[in-house]
């Protein structure tokens, strides 16, 4: 298999699967891919759930959006999307409320009636109140924006439960993800371009990697094959950096999360994709019921059978599946030693969020995947 091998694509998610077609179709060489689980899609797979027919997001919730035209573009060769629109809740103290905070949220949380521009200058009033200038982490940005009432409520408990340390000890970026809103727009993303993949995830992958040039070999274990590779061979290896090179600076952290599954005789369970669940006494972080992604399936829709699943944030071990980098100061540095390792080999290049250490969306891997591939392109034209 690996004989006169030019290209080892090592992962099969987003990132690899991106690389992999673009070598294939765009260098018409043969490339293989590996990855150890038994189906491609990394994290983002899905798959329809055998007695029900509901598609089922088997690594949590995957929202397709971007802003990048270049690969909404790409990815619309391999798959349609649907017109799924996210929206999220929050339940806190047993009440629902909107999430991203917004308008609705405000003037629920504190019994008010205020317009946008008097809920601006009243949230800039409860920001101001700690008198925060330079957040210095994920706490006091979360206060400087919003506040610390509803940062108490709505940030404090979940963040803890998602990260398993104080809000204090996370770096502020995390928080940006989320906006804030004076106004009534629900939807958790502004990206122009959003949706589900018509057939799944699953279908999406099969698609990607359907090029005759790619082999696609799951249930390989990289380090069980890595000593048959020639040295000749470009890696490309979206795994965990720290996992590539032995540990030899110490592991990097990683969140990992675990999933209870629950099956149900109703048509509706919660009545939406994913609520969150902001007390910091409920155990887990939020329950998805995968039927809302899929409207536009009727007939599954409509039938008295849901699929929900409650998510649990756990630290990362060894054998667990690792979804979120930890990227504080000291989990940088020694990626950093990770990088500059990698750069004595050539002949290997750490891809996706895995490799790169960074809490990426799909699009943003998938971008980057198309960036490197013009990297691998312009030095295998030269050595041509
Ligand atoms: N977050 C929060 N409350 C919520 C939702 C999110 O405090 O109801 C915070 C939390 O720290 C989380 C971060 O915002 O890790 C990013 O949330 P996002 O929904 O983007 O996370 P993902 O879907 O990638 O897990």
């Amino acid at each position: 298999m690996f004989e006169n091998l030019k290209f080892l694509v090592v992962g099969a998610g987003f990132s690899g699967s991106v690389i992999a077609e673009r070598i294939a179709s765009q260098l018409n060489e043969r490339v293989v891919v590996i990855d150890s689980r038994n189906h491609p899609g990394g994290n983002s797979y899905s798959d329809s759930d055998a007695a029900s027919g509901i598609e089922c997001h088997r690594y949590g919730s995957h929202i397709f959006h971007t802003s990048f035209d270049k690969v909404w573009t790409y990815i619309n060769q391999f798959t349609q999307f649907n017109h799924y629109q996210h929206k999220v809740l929050t339940t806190y103290q047993g009440h629902v409320y909107q999430m991203p905070i917004n308008l609705k949220t405000v003037n629920d949380f504190y019994g008010l009636n205020l317009k946008p521009f008097e809920a601006q200058q009243f949230i800039q009033e409860e920001a101001g109140k700690a008198g925060i200038s330079k957040p210095r982490n994920l706490e006091e940005k979360a206060i400087s924006l919003i506040g610390e009432k509803l940062y108490a409520a709505f940030i404090r408990g979940y963040t803890r439960k998602q990260w398993e340390r104080d809000p204090k000890d996370l770096p502020p970026e995390i928080i940006t993800r989320l906006p804030v809103r004076s106004n009534y727009n629900a939807d958790y993303f502004k990206d122009p371009f959003q949706g589900i993949p018509l057939n799944g995830y699953g279908a999406l992958f099969r698609n990607l990697l359907s090029h005759p040039k790619i082999d696609l070999r799951l249930g390989v274990d990289y380090f069980e094959i890595r000593d048959r590779i020639p040295s000749s061979c470009t890696i490309i290896y979206t795994g965990m950096a720290d996992q590539f090179f032995d540990y030899c600076y110490g592991p990097l952290e990683w969140r990992s999360l675990r999933f209870e599954w629950e099956s149900k005789d109703l048509q509706d369970w919660q009545g939406t994709a994913v609520m969150n669940y902001a007390d910091a006494d409920v155990p887990y972080t939020r329950i998805h019921e995968f039927k809302h992604y899929h409207p536009e399936r009727e007939e599954v829709f409509a039938s008295g059978k849901t699929v929900i699943c409650r998510e649990y944030s756990q630290t990362y071990t060894p054998g667990k599946e690792a979804y979120y980098p930890v990227n504080n100061a000291e989990n940088n540095r020694r990626y950093e030693q990770y990088l500059e390792r990698a750069a004595l080999m050539p002949n290997v290049i750490l891809a996706g969020r895995l490799g790169n250490y960074r809490y990426w969306d799909m699009d943003k891997a998938i971008n980057n995947s198309l960036l490197l591939f013009e990297q691998i392109r312009e030095t295998f034209e030269n050595r041509a």
